[in-house]
C-alpha cells in the first residue's frame, strides 16, 4: 500500500497553490494507498482544512519556532515523522524553499531524488519526466529501485483532480533543536508597476530597436492599442526595459491577445515565453528570422519605417 507525502508549502499567510498540485499527483499515484499532507508552522489550521479537502491525511506539525520556513527545523520534524510512518514517495515543490531542503531530505532518507518533474509513473518503479537544456528537451528517468523516493514537482502541471475529504490529525511533534540559522525577515522583491504576464495587447521589443531612446516608440504603440511594452532578454540586459518585462524563460510567461514583437529574432528562449498567445504580429528586416515560424502575420521590413506607419494609421482609426 503506497503513501504518498505531500509537503505544504505556505508562506506569509497564503498556501502556495503547488501543494494542492501535488496532492492532485499523489491522488494519482497512490493506488489503494493513501495521500498525506504534511503543514508544517504556527496557526496552520486554516491551512490543515484546506489540504484536507485533497488528502487522505494531513499532519500538523506546529509549533512557534516553526512559524516561518528553516529548512533545519523542516527536516528536524519530518524526519521525526517519517520515523513512525515510513513514506513510499515524497513530494515538495520545486520552488525556491522546496529546492532548498529536499536533496537534504533525500540524503537524510537515503532516497533518489529527480528535481523539477512534470510526469510520473510509479507503476513498475519510479519513473519521471523533467526538461533539459531550458526546455529544449524531455527526458524519461528511471530512478534507481529504493523504499523510498523523493521528488521536487513543477508549478502548475497538475492542476485537475478531485476531492477527497480526508482527515486532520495532529502529529504531536515539535522541533529538537534549537536551528543554526535563525529567520530574520522577510524582504519583498519590488512590485514593477506592470504586470506583463495579465496584459492583453504587448508590443515586445528586441535588438533591432538599436537603442534605448527608441523604446519611446514602442511606448507610443503600446499607449495607442492599450497595452504594455515588453523586451527580449538582450533589451533587458541593456538596462532598456526593467528586469519585469522580459519575456521568455527566464522571465515571464505571457499570452496575451496580441504579441507584436519588433526587431525580436526568435530565439527559442524567447519564444517558449509568448508561443501560446493569440495572434502574434511580427516585424523584421530578416525574413529567415525564427520569429516568422511563430507568428500568424509577419512584415519583413524595417521597424522604424513600420513604427510611424502603424502610428499614423492607429490614430486615424481613433479620429
Ligand atoms: C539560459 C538562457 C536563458 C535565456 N532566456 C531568455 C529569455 O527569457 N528571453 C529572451 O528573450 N531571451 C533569452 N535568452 C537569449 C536568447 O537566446 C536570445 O539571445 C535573445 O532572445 C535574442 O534577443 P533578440 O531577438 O532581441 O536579439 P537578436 O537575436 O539579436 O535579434 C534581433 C533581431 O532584430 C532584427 N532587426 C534588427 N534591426 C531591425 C530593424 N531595424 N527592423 C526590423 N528588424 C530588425 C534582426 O534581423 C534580428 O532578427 C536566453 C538565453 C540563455 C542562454
Amino acid at each position: 500500500m503506497m503513501r504518498v507525502f505531500v509537503i505544504a508549502e505556505h508562506r506569509m499567510g497564503e498556501l502556495n497553490p503547488i501543494s494542492i498540485e501535488m496532492l492532485n499527483l499523489a491522488n494519482a499515484l497512490k493506488g489503494d494507498g493513501t495521500s498525506e499532507a504534511v503543514v508544517i508552522g504556527k496557526d496552520i489550521n486554516a491551512y490543515a482544512e484546506e489540504l484536507a479537502k485533497y488528502a487522505d491525511v494531513v499532519w500538523k506539525i506546529e509549533d512557534n519556532s516553526l512559524e516561518n520556513y528553516n529548512p533545519e527545523l523542516y527536516i528536524d520534524v519530518l524526519m521525526q515523522l517519517f520515523a513512525n510512518n515510513k513514506p513510499d514517495v515524497v513530494l515538495i515543490g520545486n520552488t525556491s524553499c522546496g529546492s532548498e531542503y529536499a536533496p537534504y531530505l533525500a540524503v537524510k532518507l537515503n532516497a533518489p531524488i529527480a528535481t523539477d518533474v512534470v510526469a510520473v509513473n510509479a507503476t513498475d518503479g519510479m519513473k519521471v519526466s523533467r526538461y533539459l537544456f531550458q526546455g529544449k528537451l524531455m527526458t524519461d528517468l528511471k530512478l534507481k529501485d529504493a523504499e523510498t523516493y523523493v521528488l521536487t514537482i513543477r508549478q502548475g502541471v497538475f492542476k485537475e483532480g478531485v476531492e477527497v475529504n480526508g482527515e486532520i490529525k495532529d502529529a504531536g511533534i515539535k522541533p529538537s533543536k534549537e536551528p543554526a540559522r535563525k529567520f530574520v525577515q522577510y524582504i519583498e522583491p519590488e512590485v514593477g508597476e506592470v504586470d506583463i504576464s495579465q496584459a492583453e495587447v504587448i508590443v515586445a521589443v528586441g535588438r533591432g530597436i538599436d537603442d534605448e531612446s527608441n523604446i519611446e516608440l514602442a511606448e507610443e504603440l503600446a499607449e495607442l492599442l492599450g497595452g504594455v511594452v515588453a523586451g527580449s532578454r538582450p533589451v533587458i540586459d541593456n538596462g532598456w526595459l526593467p528586469k519585469d518585462r522580459q519575456v521568455g524563460i527566464s522571465g515571464k510567461i505571457v499570452k496575451p491577445k496580441l504579441y507584436l514583437a519588433l526587431g525580436i529574432s526568435g530565439a527559442f528562449q524567447h519564444v517558449m515565453g509568448m508561443k501560446d498567445s493569440e495572434l502574434i504580429i511580427a516585424v523584421n528586416k530578416d525574413p529567415e528570422a525564427p520569429i516568422f515560424g511563430v507568428a500568424h502575420y509577419g512584415i519583413v521590413g524595417d521597424i522604424f519605417e513600420v513604427f510611424p506607419e502603424l502610428v499614423e494609421k492607429l490614430n486615424e482609426m481613433k479620429g
